[in-house]
């Protein structure tokens, strides 16, 4: 069964800090035990799965030769995610992607790095988790061991992974939400993982401090727009699973968002949530306390929100 999209949000969005700053959303949640069952499969194709538990979504691939996770959440709940992937295959996970440094989709590498043959992300997750686990107090490890592309998020990076006859692509993106954003796609299955470049029914956070605008979430969006096939299924990082239709309204979304902002260059976050449109995008729900649309206005602009 498909679950409803208002209960996967809850849950998706369960842990995000309740209160700024923005930067927190990459951090793991303080103490607080885990639910005993916070993760929901969904069947998207033969032997491919979405997971939703609490902070990004995740993907999985089961082939002859091993899985494929795509993003892994927090490290607490990494025993239910296990679980979870035990519930669908015995086959042990060989390799794990991170669609970006972002904790929601990270936080578990230091418990999967134990298990898998490598974990695999763009170059500048790796450097950016590094950093921040230099920082004092933080946990070090799951530090991805094969990295795509380049420091410089202009130079497009593209690697396949060739697994039990499955063939997947990993497809580096101009920066938009961070400057190390991947995306998975698997042609034999018509799904991809569009990490957090696409919330599905949310508006989305932008990591500005990470290199991350709005101009490069509209870019990437029309980019893949152009080419997805109709049939694709995708797992957006927030929300349910959705087609190329909630991905073009999102897109749209974006660009009335940009259109907005432009119009009302002297305007706050306040004044233009204020006089925005939300009549017309109304599917288009605030992250909870995380993200008002007021903070979300302050940062299409470019500004760092208060
Ligand atoms: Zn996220
Ligand atoms: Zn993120």
């Amino acid at each position: 069964m498909r679950p409803s999209a208002p209960a996967l949000a809850a849950l998706a969005l369960a842990t995000l800090p309740a209160s700024l700053p923005l930067a927190a959303h990459v951090r793991q949640p303080q103490a607080a035990a885990a639910p005993a069952k916070v993760h929901k499969i969904e069947k998207l194709a033969e032997n491919v799965y979405c997971i939703y538990g609490n902070g990004g979504n995740i993907g999985l691939v089961v082939t002859d030769k091993g899985a494929v996770l795509i993003d892994d959440q927090f490290e607490d709940i990494a025993p239910g995610l296990l679980e979870a992937v035990k519930s669908i295959t015995d086959k042990p996970i060989k390799y794990l992607v991170n669609t970006h440094w972002h904790g929601d989709h990270t936080g578990a590498n230091i418990v999967l790095e134990k298990q898998v043959t490598a974990i695999i992300a763009h170059t500048n997750v790796r450097s950016r988790l590094e950093k921040a686990q230099a920082k004092e107090g933080e946990k070090k490890g799951g530090l991805p061991e094969i990295t795509v592309g380049f420091p410089d998020p202009k130079e497009r990076a593209v690697m396949a992974i060739h697994l039990g006859g499955v063939e997947m692509h990993l497809l580096h993106q101009a920066a938009g939400h961070t400057d190390g954003d991947l995306v998975l796609g698997l042609p034999v299955a018509h799904v991809m993982h569009l990490g957090d470049l696409f919330f599905n029914g949310l508006i989305p956070y932008i990591d500005l401090e990470s290199g991350g605008s709005l101009e490069g979430m509209i870019a990437n969006a029309d980019g893949l727009l152009a080419w997805i096939p109709e049939d694709v299924k995708l797992i957006p990082g927030h929300g349910p699973v959705g087609g190329k239709k909630d991905y073009a309204r999102f897109r749209d979304f974006l660009k009335a968002v940009q259109a907005h902002v432009k119009a009302n260059p002297k305007l706050s976050g306040k004044e233009l949530d204020e006089a925005f449109d939300h009549k017309t995008w109304s599917d288009f729900k605030p992250l909870g306390k995380f993200l008002s649309y007021d903070k979300f206005f302050d940062i299409a602009a470019g500004r760092r929100p208060k």
